[in-house]
């Protein structure tokens, strides 16, 4: 969300004549900032004593705090008068108003300045939803974004012309809760509605990505709907949390461990061959060790073909905060090392599957280690690594997988 926010106000940057720049030499610095975990904050943080060492030595130049952690720590940064902007992350024409006051005069937004991209980009990150309006005990999501708004589908539509435009060769459709799509719209529409639109609208579109789903909402309706529509890439994201029904009470999560095993089995019945994946809290205050290891048995049992687990970090106004954060940091470490082990060994078996099957893969960088090697993501989101004599980036390759690791296919493209 942060990454479409950011490329949108670049895009309006560029279209008055600005360009990228490095963080030494730029005039303006914005910062778009997250406030997800205690981390993330503490990341502007410390950025924030070089940036003030910059101003100091130059005064021009104009910095920007943005986003949800200008939300969390409003109160802080707006006393500190050296920086020019503090805005949240609730409207993004908001954070483009809030830049165009440190403009020159000169410089005057057109109605087209709000929908605008900055180009080059392989993927287009297009919101359909801005807020949350789910109260997971542990978010500060809902406080720092604010309650759901869905984009209207011609604003959607709009978007994912303007990025196609620009140079996008797939889509990402972003809320917070993919599948509450339109719940708040006056004219009712289903997010398999919207989905189906968007990939109808655009032939020539050849994947189109959505994130991020709570289990909560996942209807067979919707699976099914999925399975007609070709060019939407076979992969969900479906974040469980903990798979202990007494910690997901307490995290409000309005999902029960019976609830996410029985609908990660409709995804693999319905929508045969998508991908699964899922996110992980570990250290929730309430967890116990036994609540632990019921997370470990769901991962077992579901065998998510990806999983990003986070140690559990307390938000100040959050539900959960006041719970404080007790389980030792050493004991959440190990919990969390137990949870990277087990996913470990479930990707690595399900990853050697994978040998002799081609891939088709959007190339999108270099591999980084050896020359003429290239990366990118397949259409279930394995990361693969493929040889190239010439470069591919922005071009769907297809690669036959020779080698498999935990975390990523490789092998050549055919
Ligand atoms: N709307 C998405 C999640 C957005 S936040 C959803 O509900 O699926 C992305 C992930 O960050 C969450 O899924 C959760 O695993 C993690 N997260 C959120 N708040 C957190 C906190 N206080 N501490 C640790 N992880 C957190
Ligand atoms: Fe946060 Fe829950 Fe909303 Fe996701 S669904 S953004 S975790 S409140």
């Amino acid at each position: 969300m942060n990454t479409a926010d950011s490329d949108s106000i670049a895009g309006m940057l560029d279209s008055f004549g600005f360009e990228k720049s490095t963080e030494e030499k730029a005039d303006i610095v914005l910062y778009n900032t997250c406030a997800v975990r205690e981390k993330a904050e503490q990341r502007m943080r410390s950025e924030l004593g070089s940036v003030r060492i910059r101003k100091e030595k130059n005064p021009e130049v104009k910095i920007g705090i943005l986003g949800c952690a200008a939300e969390s720590l409003k109160d802080k940064l707006e006393k500190e008068e050296w920086i020019d902007i503090v805005q949240d992350g609730k409207d993004l024409e908001k954070m483009k108003e809030a830049v165009m006051k440190i403009l020159p005069d000169e410089y005057e937004p057109t109605q087209d300045s709000f929908g605008l991209h900055r180009g080059g980009e392989n993927s287009g990150m297009i919101p359909v939803i801005r807020g949350c309006s789910y109260m997971c005990s542990y978010c500060i999501v809902p406080r720092t974004r604010g309650l759901q708004r869905s984009i209207p589908l011609e604003e959607i539509l709009k978007d994912v012309e303007l990025s196609i435009e620009k140079g996008s060769k797939e889509i990402y459709l972003l809320g917070q809760n993919f599948l509450s799509y339109g719940r708040d719209l006056s004219k009712k529409i289903s997010p398999e509605e919207m989905i189906s639109t968007v990939h109808d609208s655009f032939p020539e579109l050849k994947r189109i990505r959505f994130l991020t789903s709570h289990p909560h909402d996942l209807t067979k309706n919707f699976l099914q709907t999925m399975t007609s529509l070709p060019r939407v890439a076979r992969y969900l994201h479906l974040p469980f949390q903990s798979g202990s029904d007494t910690v997901l009470k307490a995290m409000r999560r309005i999902t029960t461990r019976k609830t996410v095993i029985e609908k990660s089995q409709w995804v693999r019945e319905i929508w045969k061959d998508a991908t699964l994946s899922t996110d992980i809290i570990v250290g929730f205050p309430t967890e116990t060790k036994k609540d632990h290891e019921e997370t470990i048995s769901l991962l077992e049992e579901v065998k998510y073909d990806f999983a990003y687990s986070f140690l559990y970090s307390p938000r100040p106004q959050t539900k959960a905060f006041p719970l404080g954060d007790p389980i030792p940091h050493k004991e959440k470490v190990e919990r969390l090392s137990e949870v990277t082990k087990v996913l470990n060994s479930i990707w690595f078996e399900k990853n050697k599957k994978y040998i002799g099957k081609t891939v088709e893969v959007l190339a999108e960088s270099e591999e980084g280690k050896s020359e003429n090697r290239w990366t990118g993501r397949s259409e279930g989101f394995h990361l693969v690594h493929f040889d190239s004599e010439t470069n591919p980036i922005g071009k769907y390759v297809k690669v036959k997988i020779t080698k498999t690791g935990s975390t990523f296919l490789g092998g050549e493209i055919v």
